[in-house]
């Protein structure tokens, strides 16, 4: 995001202003519900909506600060950056969440907007640079490809493949992201050469909360919703997912979406 200008910077502190009052607004409503699962559900997604607003503005002004520092510090800079990289984590993690405690009656409609694929997966990889500086993760592929789509819940599922070849990389550090497009659809491919995954549990692991009983499994943290998060996305756009992998070699996550031209 840029910052132009005196009249955007009042603008965000003027929004700050107001989530300030949606966030005491929203412990009243906390507050005020009762313990049951329905109403958990919802008071969750109205955190998670809220949140944004705020963490939005963190960013900005983590922004502001970085254009500011320009020039003069580069350890003031690095920190920036870091800060930066950690708001987006928090961003990730309360859209898991909120998306782990959907209610299933609150019919959600979906804004599509067109945009460039390959774009949004060299953003992700810039973002990478900083989150997994010891990772090499190269990109192949078409040079641009226009889906119509939501982004963010795009760049959701890349985050959550991309996330996981890294957790699961077995200590090696390549990773390749493809991008293939054909006549009426775009295939987009995460390649890692880690742990890999049981032919009988390639299906299993797209099931909400599901990870192998395996010590491999075990030791690394997670939750068993990241692949779910990924189906449902994919199929709310009406793509495909799947997986294809060799114990102990490695593994291919890809989706599939359609394509405009
Ligand atoms: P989590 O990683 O939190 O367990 P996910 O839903 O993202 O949740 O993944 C479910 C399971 O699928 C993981 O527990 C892991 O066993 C397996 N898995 C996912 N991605 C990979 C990968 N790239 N390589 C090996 N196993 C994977």
């Amino acid at each position: 995001m840029k910052i132009n200008n005196i009249e955007t910077t009042l603008e965000a502190i003027r929004t700050l202003g107001a989530a300030h009052l949606v966030h005491n607004s929203l412990n009243k409503e906390v507050a005020g519900t009762e313990a049951t699962g329905n109403h958990s559900a919802e008071a969750i997604q109205i955190l998670g909506h809220e949140l944004k607003t705020p963490l939005s503005l963190i960013k900005i002004y983590l922004q502001m600060a970085q254009r500011l520092s320009n020039g003069n510090s580069d350890q003031v800079s690095g920190i920036l950056e870091k800060a930066n990289v950690q708001v987006d984590t928090i961003s990730r993690m309360t859209d898991d969440f909120v998306q782990k405690f959907r209610c299933p009656q609150s019919g959600r409609s979906l804004t599509f907007h067109q945009f460039d694929l390959v774009d949004l997966i060299r953003e992700l990889l810039l973002e990478a640079d900083q989150l997994y500086p010891e990772f090499v993760i190269e990109f192949n592929g078409s040079e641009s490809v226009v889906v119509k789509a939501e982004r963010h819940r795009i760049k959701q599922v890349l985050n959550n493949l991309l996330s996981n070849a890294v957790k699961y990389s077995g200590g090696l550090k390549d990773i390749s992201i493809y991008c293939i497009r054909s006549s009426e659809d775009v295939i987009v491919a995460v390649r890692d050469f880690g742990i890999g995954i049981e032919p009988s549990l390639c299906e299993r692991i797209f099931q909400k909360a599901f990870r192998p009983d395996t010590l491999a499994v075990q030791n690394i943290e997670g939750s068993g919703l990241g692949l779910f998060i990924v189906k449902e996305i994919i199929d709310e756009h009406g793509g495909r997912v799947g997986v294809s992998s060799v114990v102990g070699e490695g593994s291919h996550f890809f989706f599939s979406l359609p394509v405009i031209y």
